[in-house]
């Protein structure tokens, strides 16, 4: 039975265990807290039902990273407070959380199809970095993250499902999303992100190998790109691709820094974009379009992790957009990047984007 109008939150305040000595880190606990205490005010607070976390299961780590991966993070962590590249640090807290997010997320992701709940994982650090055995892509650090829990929740769905498209809005490259999946076939990534700031990869260029080919698709947005671009990308590329895809669940990598106020990027979303992105999320899920849709908070060091996080949750619950207009333009994507954007989509999906 569809129980719509409610949203499963993962969340547990053990999460602030994983933390700088001094908060001064970018990716500390403040974070979590500031996304639930929006949460809990929030005038959606009554729609919103928590679920702390489970214990770690190993297995279910290993159906995503390395056993040795696994085994090294464990060890690191064990190790105390310290960094295990320039922006990552563990301390010993750091597996215990992280696993358990990953363990919780896998269940929560295959329960939500049988409650057809939309669910919104808030873990720490974030994920979407990390890949099969840590850094990915040749990226020179982690970026904070240490298990991926976007790809976890995509691994549980397909167990019972076929097709699952996953969307990451962060504004930086979900390196890690991309070697897992890479040359999977099941999944199709779109990832819109901040061209030329970290991890440095995602071009257009980049499609995916073997069954994967033409299932990954970058779409790196110029500095100072913002809102027209982003209903942009929705309406002529997610939205197309979905419908030629037709995935059987959804999962976002939903990070929140490329808000126009974010510290750490120089792009230029605003609620206009989230609550839009959310919209059309709810909206598959309410059609009953596809059947799961879960969402798991990644970056964000600024507004843009209240704001755009509300008028995200939002969108999914109320399934309505913005009610500003925003006309939609490719305007923030060079004109190399929209060619082959363009190019890709004619040969990989029959699509023939407005560019
Ligand atoms: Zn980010």
């Amino acid at each position: 039975m569809l129980q719509w109008g409610t949203m499963l939150i993962v969340y547990d305040s053990r999460h602030r265990l994983h933390a700088d000595p001094q908060y001064k880190h970018p990716e500390n606990p403040s974070r979590a807290l500031r996304v639930i205490e929006a949460l809990v005010k929030s005038e959606f607070s009554t729609q919103l039902s928590f679920v702390g976390v489970r214990e770690p299961e190993e297995e279910v780590l290993v159906l995503v990273h390395d056993a040795d991966y696994v085994e090294y993070v464990k060890r690191e962590s064990s190790k105390g407070f310290h960094y295990i590249d320039p922006d990552t640090y563990v301390n010993e807290h750091t597996y215990t959380i992280s696993a358990s997010y990953m363990t919780t997320t896998y269940y929560t992701a295959l329960e939500s199809l049988e409650s057809k709940r939309p669910v919104l994982v808030v873990p720490r650090p974030g994920g979407h970095h990390a890949g099969r055995s840590g850094r990915a892509l040749g990226a020179p650090t982690l970026g904070f993250c240490i298990f991926n829990y976007a790809a976890i929740a995509s691994v549980a769905l397909l167990k019972k499902v076929k097709k699952v498209l996953m969307i990451d809005f962060d504004a930086h490259h979900g390196n890690g999303t991309q070697d897992i999946f890479w040359e999977d076939g099941r999944v199709v990534h779109i990832d819109i992100h901040q061209e030329g700031i970290y991890p440095g990869t995602g071009d257009v260029v980049d499609v995916g190998s073997n069954a994967g080919e033409g299932k990954i698709i970058n779409i790196p947005l110029s500095a100072g790109a913002g809102d027209e671009t982003y209903v942009w990308v929705l309406e002529e590329v997610v939205k197309k691709v979905a419908n030629t895809f037709k995935p059987d669940a959804v999962v976002v990598s939903a990070g929140f820094d490329a808000h126009i106020n974010d510290p750490l990027t120089s792009l230029a979303a605003t609620k206009i974009t989230y609550r839009n992105f959310g919209a059309y999320f709810g909206e598959l899920l309410a059609r009953n379009e596809v059947v799961s849709l879960v969402s798991v908070i990644e970056g964000g060091y600024g507004e843009g992790l209240v704001s755009g996080l509300l008028n995200y949750v939002n969108g999914i619950l109320t399934r309505s957009k913005h009610p500003n207009d925003v006309k939609a333009s490719p305007a923030g994507i060079r004109k190399r990047v929209r060619d082959l954007l363009k190019t890709n989509l004619s040969k990989y999906w029959g699509i023939e984007a407005r560019v």
